[in-house]
C-alpha cells in the first residue's frame, strides 16, 4: 500500500520534472522513476520525500532537491559504464541515481560510483540507505576530504560536486579524463553557479555556465577552510 503511494508520488514528480524541461533524456527518467527517494530522507520527512524541495538530513546537511539531481545527471551526460565520481555523498539518494543510470541491474555493462564524505556521521547513514535501497554494490562510499579527490579509482569520466566550491579544485581537474564532464556549483555563500566543465585535453579545460543555485559549503583543503568561513562571507 505504501509502495504503491510512494510510486504514484514518483511519477508524479518526474511527469512534473519533465514538463518543466529539466527531465530530458529516458535514462535520467527512468532513474528518477526507480530510486526510492523516501528510503534517503529522515523518517519524519518520508511524506514530503517527492516535493521538489531539499530536505534536512544530519549534521546540518541536506538531501538535494530532486530537480537539482536530474539537471546535474543530466548536465554530465551520465552513460552506461561510466567511473562517477561524486563529491559529497549526503544522504546517499544522488549517488543512487547514478548508478541506476551508469550501472543498471539489468545490464552487462558495469559502471562504478565512487562517492566521498567528509562527516562520519553521513558516511554511515548514506551506506544504509544505499543498502536498503539495493545500491551498495554499485555504490562505494568514502570518508574523506572530496576536493583532494580519490586518485586511487582515477581518472574518472565524470564528477560531481554536491556542495558549493569557492572555485574549481585542481585535484578534481587532475583526476578528470581528457573528455571528462565535471559539474560543480561554484561561487559564494549565497550565489553559486552549476559550473559544467569539459576537460579538452591535459592542460585545457572548457567552462560553461547553468544555472544559479545554493547549495551548502564544500569544506576542505581546495574548499572553503571551515563552515565559518563560508558563512561569515
Ligand atoms: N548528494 C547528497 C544527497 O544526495 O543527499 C547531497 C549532498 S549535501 C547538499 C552536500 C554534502 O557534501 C554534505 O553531506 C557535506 O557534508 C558534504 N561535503 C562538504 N564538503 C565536503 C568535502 N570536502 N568532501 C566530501 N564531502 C563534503
Amino acid at each position: 500500500m505504501e509502495e504503491d503511494y510512494f510510486k504514484r508520488e514518483r511519477e508524479n514528480m518526474v511527469l512534473k520534472l519533465i514538463s518543466e524541461g529539466v527531465l530530458k533524456s529516458p535514462k535520467v527518467i527512468k532513474a528518477m522513476l526507480t530510486v526510492p527517494r523516501e528510503v534517503f530522507v529522515l523518517p519524519q520527512y518520508r511524506r514530503q520525500a517527492y516535493i521538489d524541495t531539499p530536505l534536512p538530513i544530519l549534521k546540518g546537511q541536506t538531501i538535494s532537491a530532486p530537480h537539482m539531481v536530474a539537471l546535474m545527471c543530466e548536465l554530465a551526460e551520465l552513460d552506461l559504464g561510466h567511473k562517477v565520481l561524486e563529491v559529497g555523498t549526503g544522504s546517499g539518494y544522488h549517488a543512487a541515481v547514478i548508478a541506476e543510470i551508469v550501472a543498471p541491474r539489468d545490464s552487462k555493462v558495469k559502471g562504478k560510483v565512487i562517492s566521498i564524505e567528509r562527516i562520519p556521521e553521513l558516511v554511515e547513514y548514506a551506506k544504509k540507505n544505499l543498502e536498503k535501497a539495493g545500491y551498495a554494490d554499485r555504490v562505494t562510499v568514502i570518508l574523506g576530504d572530496g576536493t583532494l579527490g580519490y586518485p586511487k579509482e582515477s581518472p574518472y569520466d565524470r564528477i560531481i560536486v554536491t556542495a558549493a566550491a569557492p572555485s574549481i579544485p585542481k585535484p578534481l581537474i587532475e583526476q578528470l579524463k581528457v573528455g571528462g564532464i565535471m559539474v560543480i556549483p561554484t561561487g559564494n555563500r549565497y550565489y553559486q553557479r552549476l559550473l559544467v566543465v569539459k576537460k579538452i585535453s591535459k592542460e585545457k579545460i572548457e567552462i560553461r555556465e547553468s544555472i544559479p543555485c545554493v547549495f551548502v559549503p564544500l569544506v576542505g583543503k581546495y574548499g572553503w577552510r571551515d563552515s565559518m568561513e563560508y558563512y561569515l562571507l
